[in-house]
């Protein structure tokens, strides 16, 4: 685990603030990354996400896909390249099964993006190999706690001291 940013935890005061976040996260995203939020309802995962579309450059509205489970926004990597903005929601889902019938897989490998996936824990142990978790925590009526960490599974870890 590794964290993205130089102070581990951030505190964001403002929805405003949290869309300012995830644009700075845009930056540093590149093709086939995933991005996992935690955080309970209100906490603001949604937010940050449309930060997150603003700095990839996508133009009209990010919302909760929630009755689809996923939505598809084209936007452009600072190159130029287009670039797919796979939004996903699983708040709804019942049984992690229902997975199979959406081909949750090639959101865990975006090779022609990048993924964002709100309740990420509906799935179970369903993970993808390497992801970037955000976890958002309320402090407070409009204050924010933050972090944003970079984990890999299946390989060796290193040591921690
Ligand atoms: P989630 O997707 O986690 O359920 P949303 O992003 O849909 O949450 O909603 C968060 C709500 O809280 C928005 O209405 C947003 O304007 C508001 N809000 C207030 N303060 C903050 C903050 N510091 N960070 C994020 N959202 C905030
Ligand atoms: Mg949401």
């Amino acid at each position: 685990m590794s964290d993205l940013f130089p102070v581990d935890q951030q505190v964001v005061r403002s929805g405003a603030g949290m869309r300012e976040l995830g644009e700075r996260l845009s930056r540093i995203l590149y093709r086939g990354d995933v991005v996992l939020l935690h955080g309970d309802l209100g906490a603001g995962k949604t937010t940050l996400v449309q930060g997150l579309a603003q700095g990839l450059g996508i133009e009209g509205p990010v919302q909760s896909p929630t009755f689809a489970i996923v939505a598809e926004h084209e936007g452009l990597d600072p190159g130029g390249e287009r670039l797919i903005l796979y939004h996903l929601d699983l708040y709804r889902l019942t049984d992690p099964h229902e997975l199979h019938s959406i081909g949750y897989d090639q959101y865990l490998e975006p090779h022609d993006g990048v993924s964002a996936i709100e309740w990420p824990e509906r799935a179970g142990d369903w993970l993808p190999d390497r992801f970037i978790l955000v976890k958002i925590e309320h402090a407070g009526a409009d204050v924010r706690h933050v972090s944003i960490t970079r984990h890999e599974l299946g390989g060796l870890s290193p040591p921690t001291s």
